[in-house]
């Protein structure tokens, strides 16, 4: 089965052929970070009418590559939410457009569960059920995949994404977006020990997270040291925040496999690229047998290759979305909250 994917959540516009749930025959990924720096951001309406331009051409490229023509398309998917409201709809718009043409079904993806369903095009063999760590740039979350299509929630942030307050502190330190591939630059040559930031909820009995007490730390350690004219390391900045933010996520996670008894843990979305988590993360599972699956950088940031993925899952349990489906901003992660 060959399923055309539609990605455009945010300020990606991508779009993949994925054969059989697990082969990438092509991933087409137009960024428009280079469009966003100079506002520091993204800036909803210009990302939606730079979607309306690429979508098409980043389609057709898709098809291209993966060596195939429309008709040869079996299943059409997209991500319906959540993102920002003015991208979604282009490619909704877009995937409904292609299927009605085409005449074949189509299949609404939740991003988030795309986010997750990345590790299983970088490892052929990964299963459920499994634990997943899922760090974006607009999410923080402890999840049981348990079957293909069952989610349990174990947490979640209950006010900052982790990758909110890599992008903050960036910014506010005097780099472009997005902030989080600078921090973690800037970490590897820095002291972790050298400032002392808060852990949010490190200590609570819970698997929440908590990361906007953090930033505000930061934040102000920054603006003191400006009042005061006192010369900071960038460097010892850098690689104390990541540190209080990957230890909190580290523990948490191994916590969550104590508790739940699995052996796997898949980290996902954005900041799983980083590679301060990534090693702290591998150091923990290896010291306890638990095998740590990550995707490559290319496939932890938005992309089309997920949601084609995702959306096999869901095709192959008959889960079709209609023909009036509209874009959600703020589509639910849909799991039952699992109480440990
Ligand atoms: P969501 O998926 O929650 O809707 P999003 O799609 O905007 O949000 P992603 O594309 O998953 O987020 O990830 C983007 C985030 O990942 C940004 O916050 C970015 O700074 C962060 N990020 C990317 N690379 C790294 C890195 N090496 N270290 C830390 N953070 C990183
Ligand atoms: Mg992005
Ligand atoms: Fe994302």
């Amino acid at each position: 089965m060959k399923i055309l994917s539609f990605e455009s959540s945010c300020d990606e516009t991508s779009c993949a052929v994925i054969e059989d749930g697990r082969h990438i025959l092509s991933d087409v990924i137009s960024t428009q970070v280079p469009i966003h720096k100079k506002f520091g951001g993204v800036v909803p309406e210009i990302a939606s009418r730079h979607h309306i331009e690429d979508v098409l051409p980043v389609a057709i490229e898709a098809l291209e590559q993966a060596g195939c023509s429309w008709e040869d398309i079996d299943a059409i998917a997209v991500t319906q939410g959540p993102g920002l409201v003015g991208a979604l709809l282009v490619g909704v718009a877009a995937a409904k457009a292609a299927a009605w043409a085409l005449d074949k079904p189509l299949v609404a993806v939740n991003h988030m569960e795309g986010h997750i369903f990345a590790n299983l095009l970088q490892y052929p063999d990964l299963e459920p059920p499994f634990l997943s760590l899922v760090v974006s740039g607009g999410h923080t979350m402890i999840v049981v995949v348990k079957d293909y299509n069952t989610f349990q929630l174990l947490g979640q942030t209950r006010d900052d994404a982790a990758g909110e307050a890599f992008d903050k502190i960036a910014r506010v330190m005097g780099y472009p977006y997005p902030g989080g591939p600078h921090i973690d630059r800037l970490a590897q040559e820095g002291n972790p020990d050298a400032i002392s930031f808060p852990m949010g909820l490190g200590r609570e009995h819970t698997f929440d997270f908590s990361f906007s007490g953090l930033k505000s730390a930061v934040i102000n350690y920054l603006n003191t040291a400006k009042m005061k004219k006192e010369e900071i390391n960038p460097k010892d900045v850098a690689a104390s925040f990541q540190k209080a933010v990957v230890d909190v996520l580290v523990e948490k996670a191994m916590k969550a496999a104590e508790a739940t008894g699995y052996k796997t843990i898949a980290l996902a979305g954005g900041v799983a690229a980083n590679s301060g988590l990534r090693k702290a993360l591998k150091e923990e599972c290896d010291k306890r047998g638990i095998r740590m699956c990550r995707p490559d950088p290319v496939l932890c940031t938005d992309n089309g290759a997920m949601i084609g993925c995702r959306a096999y899952y869901m095709a192959k349990a008959g889960d079709f979305a209609p023909m009036n489906l509209n874009a959600d901003p703020r589509l639910p992660f849909l799991a039952d909250q699992l109480k440990l």
